[in-house]
């Protein structure tokens, strides 16, 4: 970080700093933020306050976005890059937000070139280059109480850094420390192994939405690295070292 960066991110921190005692009011009832040490929680407020400062928040049918509503989201989504730093969020601004699930209607083209109407109802979504997009009555089900291996804004976040790399592909930007032939391989195993586990109706651990392609595999891996870090050791101990390496942080030590 140059001096210039260094002297900008101190006065946003000096200037709109989240007031500690509406920090503490929401996030007291976030479980996330609930297992994180003291120090982690500080770090987590100042992320949220540049995390807020810098991206926006648009509401979608009329709702109002609310500073609460904003640190909800803002506090989840930093804990994925605790020890990333905020640049791992870099590349696109926009939150939008809709009251509840929403509807959207895509087009798509098969082998041979009939084009389907399709027609989906979805808690989240994330763009490209573009706005992640977010229902809040999942953010509200998902922030308040923990479920383990779901949280949309864990999910939505989690294509974010992916995208970093240029495009979704369930292979975020790794450190120089670590092999992207080993993330490939770990990863790809599993998915495979997950594929092949539904196509042979087997009970599966993990929601078998993550099966739909590798990057929503990572994805769905990230949502249980973070709210059931237990459950991804246990059943994909590769999986869960390579999270690990990458997010630079082991969730299990929060809940042992
Ligand atoms: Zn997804």
């Amino acid at each position: 970080m140059n001096f210039l960066t260094r002297y900008l991110t101190r006065r946003i921190l000096k200037k709109n700093a989240i007031p500690f005692k509406q920090w503490r009011d929401i996030t007291s009832r976030i479980p996330l933020v609930q297992f994180r040490t003291n120090k982690e929680k500080a770090r987590l407020r100042l992320l949220s306050t540049l995390f807020i400062h810098k991206k926006s928040f648009t509401g979608a049918h009329d709702l109002t976005i609310t500073m609460d509503m904003a640190i909800t989201i803002a506090c989840q989504a930093c804990i994925e890059i605790l020890y990333l730093g905020l640049n791992a969020f870099n590349g696109w601004i926009e939150i939008i937000i809709y009251p509840a699930a929403f509807v959207v209607q895509r087009e798509t083209m098969d082998e041979n070139g009939i084009v389907h109407k399709q027609v989906n109802n979805l808690s989240g979504e994330s763009w490209g280059k573009g706005p992640v997009i977010l229902s809040w009555e999942d953010v509200e089900k998902d922030s308040y109480s923990l479920h383990s291996g779901h949280n949309i804004i864990i999910h939505e976040f989690a294509h974010k850094l992916d995208i970093l790399s240029g495009r979704a592909n369930g292979q975020p930007p790794l450190p120089p420390n670590m092999s992207k032939e080993k993330w490939s391989e770990y990863l790809g195993k599993a998915y495979e192994r997950l594929v092949s586990k539904i196509n042979h109706h087997e009970h599966t651990y993990i929601n078998n939405y993550a099966a739909t392609n590798s990057a929503e595999f990572y994805a769905v891996c990230c949502e249980y690295f973070f709210t059931a870090p237990h459950s991804l050791k246990q059943h994909s101990p590769d999986v869960y070292g390579q999270l690990q390496a990458y997010f630079r942080q082991n969730p299990i030590e929060l809940w042992d």
